[in-house]
C-alpha cells in the first residue's frame, strides 16, 4: 500500500507579520501585513481590530499592488521644463528642503497669506493644521470642503455629532436602517459588516439613492429619488409624523430646544433669537408655574405650543410650534413632493408610518441604570430602533446643509439619537451645539513671522466670527468664512487654484499641496484648473509663482508642480489617527491608532509628516524649534506623536500616556508609547462604561468622564438645536442689523438660505440653467473596490474596473436611440464630453451616472499610453463648473452650498445625444510627460519571486 503524500496545508506566507493600519480608503481598518524576505507578500484583516474585526475588503487586500506601484515617485524633483511638460530633474533632499525652506521663509517674513497650504485625503490633519497655524497663514484646509462638510457641519450644529466618523447606527439593536446617498467606498467594511448583521436579524434596510448599486442593491427597499430632492422627501416624512401626531414629545422636551421661546419682533435686531434671562439662558414657558423659566430648570414643565408674553411686553413662540407650522404646510405634503422627488405619495406615507411603527411600537428596553445630566436616575435605557446614515449623495448639493439638518430633525422627532437601536455617537462626540471651536485667520490675526491665534477651521456662531478684512472682504484665499460661505467649517478647497490664478481676493506666492489630485479628479472644471495652474502674467511669469507638491505617486498633478517632495507609501511611514482629529472610535470604544514602517523604502523618499516637521524647524516655527533654534522633534513624526502636547497632558495619541503608560487621554508623554501601540496591533482602545453607552449627550457619567479624559470641554449637556440661532444671526445681519452686514450681492442669499429651521430649496445649478436644455441630473458613484485615483495603479483592481461607462436609464437610451456601448455626447452649461453608455433599470429615469475617478490622463499613474483608463475612461469633472452659471452683470458665486461652501458636485445638469462611434473618449488630453519616471511596464504582475521558493 502506498502512503498518501504529506502536504503542508498551512504554511506561513511570510517570515513575519506586522500589524498596522490600512490606508486604501478612509475606513482605517487594522491589517496584518505578511512580509517575506523584506517584501510584502500578503495583507489580511486584523481580527482584534476595533474597526474591522478581521474583515478586509478588495481594496485593502490589494494594498500590496499599490505599495509596489510603478507610479511611485523615486526622489525629490525640480521642474526644468514648462508646467505640464513633465520635465523634471532629480535633486537631493538637501536641495529640495533648502528650496522649500527659502520659498516658505520669504513668504512668512513678508506676508504669510501668500502661502496656501491645502491637503487632500490627509489623515494627519491635526499635524498639518497645527503646522499651518504655526506658520501664520490663514490659507489652510483639507479636502472636507469638497467631500462632506455639509454632513459634518449640519450634524455638529444640530446635535453635536454627525454620521460616519462621528457616529454609527446601533447595529446590534436597530430594526430599521435608512441610508441616504451612501456610496460603497466610505465606511466600507463597518457598513458592510453592519448591514450583514441587520440582514441576519431580518431588520429592514431602506436605501434612498438615485442609483441602485452597492448597498442600495442589497437593501430591502430602494427609493430611486431624483438627485437633490432628498430634503423634500424627508420634509414629507416629517409632515406625516406631525400630521399623525407621532413624534417623541418627551424626548424633545428632555434633549432639544423644542420648548425654547423664539422672539417674534419683526424688524427688530433680536427678532428670531431666543428669549433669554439675565444669565443668558434660553427661556421656556413653565406650565406648572404658569410663568417663564430657564430652559435648564429641571422642575419646569415647558410648553411646546402657545404665544407667550416676555417681560418687555413683546411675544415669543416655542420652536416646536414654528417647526410644526413649517412642516405641516402644503409645501411638504406627500402629494406636493411626489412629482419633484419621483417618490410616489403613497410610498412616502407608508415609509413614514413604518418609521413611526418601529420607533414607537417596537421600542427597545435595556435594563441598565444611568444618570442624566441633572442627576436624575433612570432604571432603564429606552430606545427607538430606527437608525439612519447619510453621506456624499446628500452632502454634495447646494442644499446639502439644510438637507442634512432635516435628516437630523427626522431622527430627533423619532427620538432616535444615541438611544438603543438608533444612531450612536462615537467618542469623543458629542460636542457642544453650536461647537465651541471658532475659526481663526481674520486679517488682524495675520502677522509676519507670527502664528495664528488658533486653529483655522471652526464653527462661527454669527457674523462676529467671520474672517474678513477691514473692508469686509475675505481674508482667506478660498473665501471661506466670508459672506460667500459664512459657515464653511472645512474651507473651500475647490476654489483655491482658480482664485489664486485670478488673484481674487489676492494673489499668492507659494501653493503647497499634499496628496490632492487637483489637476484631475479632485477639481471641478479640469480644463479651467489646468489653465489656472499654467496662467502667466504680462511678464510671462506664472501667476501662481511656486508650487510645491507632495505625493507618493506620479499623479496628474505632479507635472504641474515646481518642486516635488516624494512621500512614502502607507506601509513605509509613521502616521497617527488621532483623537485630536477623527479617531477610529466605535460607539462602545474610544480608540485611536498608528501606522509605522513595516518595510523600508527602496527609493529616496520621505514620509511627508517627517518632512513637514523638518521644514517647520528650518523655517523656525515656534512649536517646532527649541529656544536655541534646534529642532524640537529631531526624531521626526514619531518623536512628535509621542512628545507634542497640544495642552498639558494631551497629545496626538491617547493611549499609554504617563511615564509608565498607565494613563489614557491625559498624561505626561511616554517614551514607550509607540512601542505599546505596536505591541497592541497599532491601536489603542478603551471600552466606554456600559452605563455611559447611550444618551451620551445628556449622560452625567459620560460628560464627566469626557472632561476627565480631555475629550470634552463643558460639563453641560449637548442640547439638540432643532432651531439654529447662529443661522438667524447671519440672517439678521442681512436684514440690516449689526456692525457686520453682507455686501449687497449676498444680502438676499443670506436672508433666504440662513433659515434657522431646516427647509428644502432647489439645487442652484438646476434653477440657474434652462431645465429644458439640461433635463438630466448627472452624478458619480464610488466603486466599492476602487478608491479615488489610487485604485488605477492596482493591477488586481484594474481587472475589475479599468474603464467606465455612462449608465443611463433604459427609457433615456430608447429616447436617443442608444444601445449598450454606443457613444454619446454629454453636455453641461460648461462643456461637453464624449463617452460610451450602458443601459440599466436601477437608476432614477432623470439621472445618468458613472463611476468616480476611473478616467486617467495619459502619462500619469504609471499606466501605458493606451491604458483603458485614458482611452475609454472619463470624468464628469470636466462638465462641472467651479462657479455657478454666468448671470448677466451678476457676481459669480462658487458652485457650493451657500452656508458651508461645500462643493456642489451633484447639482450637475446635462443633456445627452447620440454620437458617432470613435476609439477614445473626449476630451482626450495630450499625454503628460513622465519626467524621470521609469517607462510603464507592459504587464503589471506581482509575487512571482515567491513562487516555489523553499522556506
Ligand atoms: S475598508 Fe478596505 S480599503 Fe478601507 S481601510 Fe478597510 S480594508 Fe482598507
Amino acid at each position: 500500500m502506498t502512503r498518501e503524500p504529506t502536504i503542508e496545508l498551512n504554511q506561513p506566507v511570510g517570515d513575519r507579520v506586522a500589524k498596522t493600519t490600512c490606508y486604501m480608503c478612509a475606513c482605517r481598518c487594522g491589517i496584518d501585513v505578511h512580509i517575506r524576505d523584506g517584501k510584502v507578500r500578503y495583507i489580511e484583516g486584523n481580527r482584534d481590530h476595533p474597526v474591522n474585526r478581521g474583515v478586509i475588503c478588495g481594496k485593502g487586500a490589494s494594498g500590496i499592488m499599490q505599495h509596489y506601484s510603478p507610479a511611485r515617485l523615486r526622489a525629490p524633483m525640480k521642474r526644468v521644463g514648462p508646467r505640464g511638460s513633465g520635465l523634471f530633474e532629480e535633486i537631493t533632499w538637501g536641495e529640495a528642503l533648502e528650496t522649500a525652506t527659502k520659498w516658505l521663509k520669504d513668504v512668512r517674513r513678508t506676508d504669510p497669506r501668500k502661502l496656501a497650504f491645502f491637503t487632500g485625503r490627509d489623515q494627519s490633519q491635526s499635524l498639518t493644521g497645527f503646522w499651518a497655524m504655526q506658520y501664520g497663514t490663514p490659507n489652510f484646509a483639507a479636502h472636507g470642503g469638497f467631500c462632506s462638510v455639509n454632513m459634518a457641519a449640519g450634524g455638529l450644529y444640530t446635535f453635536g455629532g454627525a454620521f460616519w466618523e462621528f457616529g454609527d447606527p446601533d447595529w446590534e439593536h436597530t430594526k430599521y436602517l435608512m441610508l441616504f446617498g451612501v456610496a460603497e467606498d466610505h465606511a466600507s467594511n463597518p457598513i458592510k459588516a453592519g448591514i450583514g448583521q441587520l440582514k441576519k436579524r431580518q431588520a429592514k434596510v431602506l436605501s434612498v439613492n438615485p442609483v441602485r448599486t452597492g448597498y442600495s442593491a442589497v437593501a430591502d427597499e430602494w427609493v430611486g429619488i431624483r438627485p437633490g430632492t432628498d430634503g423634500l422627501f424627508v420634509g414629507a416624512l416629517i409632515h406625516e409624523l406631525f400630521r399623525t401626531q407621532q413624534v417623541d414629545l418627551d424626548y424633545l422636551l428632555r434633549y432639544t430646544n423644542a420648548a425654547w421661546l423664539v422672539i417674534d419682533a419683526p424688524g427688530e435686531a433680536d427678532d428670531g433669537l431666543f428669549a433669554r434671562n439675565a444669565e443668558g439662558r434660553a427661556l421656556v414657558f413653565d406650565t406648572a408655574g404658569n410663568a417663564l423659566a430657564s430652559s435648564m430648570d429641571v422642575a419646569a414643565k415647558p410648553a411646546l405650543t402657545g404665544r407667550r408674553e416676555l417681560p418687555d411686553g413683546r411675544s415669543a413662540r416655542p420652536v416646536f410650534e414654528l417647526m410644526a407650522e413649517r412642516f405641516l404646510s402644503d409645501d411638504y405634503t406627500p402629494d406636493a413632493v411626489a412629482g419633484q422627488t419621483g417618490v410616489p405619495a403613497d410610498q412616502i406615507r407608508r415609509i413614514a408610518a413604518e418609521l413611526a411603527e418601529v420607533a414607537f411600537r417596537e421600542e427597545i428596553v435595556i435594563e441598565r441604570e444611568w444618570t442624566d445630566w441633572a442627576g436624575r436616575k433612570h432604571d432603564r435605557m429606552i430606545g427607538r430602533p430606527v437608525s439612519m446614515h447619510a453621506m456624499r449623495g446628500i452632502s454634495a448639493h447646494s442644499n446639502g446643509f439644510q438637507t442634512c439638518r432635516m435628516i437630523h430633525v427626522l431622527q430627533i422627532l423619532l427620538g432616535t439619537i444615541d438611544c438603543p437601536g438608533g444612531f450612536r455617537y462615537k467618542p469623543p462626540y458629542p460636542k457642544q451645539t453650536p461647537p465651541n471651536l471658532l475659526p481663526h485667520g481674520a486679517t488682524g490675526d495675520i502677522r509676519p513671522e507670527m502664528p495664528l491665534g488658533g486653529p483655522h477651521l471652526g464653527f462661527p456662531h454669527g457674523p462676529a466670527h467671520l474672517l474678513l478684512d477691514a473692508e469686509g472682504n475675505p481674508s482667506r484665499l478660498d473665501k471661506a468664512f466670508s459672506w460667500d460661505a459664512p459657515m464653511s467649517a472645512h474651507g473651500l478647497m475647490h476654489m483655491v487654484i482658480n482664485n489664486a490664478a485670478k488673484r481674487d481676493p489676492y494673489g499668492i506666492d507659494v501653493l503647497f499641496l499634499y496628496m490632492a489630485n487637483m489637476a484631475w479628479n479632485s477639481s471641478m472644471n479640469v480644463p479651467g484648473t489646468l489653465d489656472a495652474l499654467t496662467a502667466t502674467d504680462e511678464n510671462g511669469d506664472y501667476v501662481i509663482p511656486k508650487i510645491i507638491y507632495s505625493d507618493a505617486y506620479y499623479s496628474e498633478t505632479v507635472p504641474f508642480a515646481d518642486l516635488i517632495l516624494p512621500d512614502t507609501t502607507y506601509l513605509e511611514r509613521h502616521d497617527c489617527i488621532s483623537m485630536l482629529d477623527r479617531p477610529i472610535s466605535d460607539p462602545d470604544f474610544i480608540a485611536d491608532s498608528i501606522r509605522h514602517p513595516v518595510v523600508q523604502p527602496d527609493r529616496d523618499v520621505r514620509g511627508f509628516q517627517d518632512v513637514l516637521i523638518d521644514l517647520g524647524a528650518r523655517i523656525g516655527l515656534p512649536a517646532f524649534t527649541n529656544e536655541d533654534g534646534s529642532p524640537k522633534y529631531p526624531g521626526g513624526y514619531p518623536d512628535y506623536m509621542v512628545h507634542h502636547q497640544r495642552k498639558p497632558g494631551i497629545g496626538p495619541l491617547a493611549g499609554w500616556r504617563g511615564e509608565d503608560g498607565s494613563e489614557f487621554g491625559v498624561g505626561t508623554p511616554n517614551d514607550d508609547q509607540i512601542q505599546r501601540y505596536k505591541e497592541n496591533g497599532a491601536f489603542f482602545e478603551h471600552r466606554v462604561a456600559p452605563e455611559h453607552a447611550y444618551f451620551k449627550h445628556a449622560n452625567r457619567g459620560y460628560l464627566d468622564w469626557g472632561i476627565e479624559k480631555g475629550i470634552r470641554l463643558s460639563p453641560e449637556p449637548t442640547i439638540f438645536q432643532l432651531y439654529s440661532e447662529p443661522l438667524q444671526r447671519f440672517r439678521l445681519a442681512a436684514r440690516g442689523h449689526g456692525e457686520r452686514q453682507p455686501p449687497e450681492r449676498a444680502r438676499d442669499r443670506v436672508e433666504r438660505y440662513f433659515d434657522p429651521l431646516p427647509f428644502w430649496y432647489p439645487p442652484f445649478e438646476g434653477s440657474q440653467v434652462d431645465e429644458a436644455s439640461f433635463p438630466l441630473h448627472a452624478i458619480t458613484q464610488r466603486p466599492m473596490h476602487m478608491y479615488h485615483s489610487w485604485g488605477s495603479q492596482n493591477a488586481w483592481l484594474r481587472q475589475i474596473t479599468a474603464a467606465n461607462r455612462l449608465y443611463i436609464h433604459r427609457s433615456v437610451g430608447e429616447a436617443i436611440g442608444a444601445a449598450d456601448d454606443d457613444w454619446v455626447w454629454l453636455a453641461s452649461h460648461l462643456s461637453r464630453i464624449k463617452c460610451q453608455v450602458r443601459l440599466m433599470d436601477g437608476v432614477n429615469p432623470h439621472t445618468v451616472w458613472t463611476w468616480n475617478a476611473i478616467g486617467k490622463r495619459r502619462g500619469a499613474w504609471g499606466l501605458s499610453e493606451d491604458a483603458p483608463e485614458s482611452r475609454d475612461g472619463f470624468l464628469l469633472n470636466h462638465l462641472i463648473g467651479e462657479l455657478l452659471p454666468e448671470r448677466e452683470g451678476g457676481y459669480r458665486f462658487s458652485n457650493s452650498d451657500p452656508i458651508t461652501g461645500q462643493a456642489a458636485w451633484f447639482d450637475l445638469r446635462v443633456r445627452i445625444e447620440k454620437a458617432e462611434a470613435c476609439d477614445h473618449v473626449e476630451p482626450y488630453f495630450e499625454p503628460l510627460g513622465t519626467g524621470t519616471q521609469p517607462a510603464s511596464p507592459g504587464k503589471l504582475a506581482f509575487g512571482a519571486e515567491f513562487r516555489g521558493k523553499a522556506r
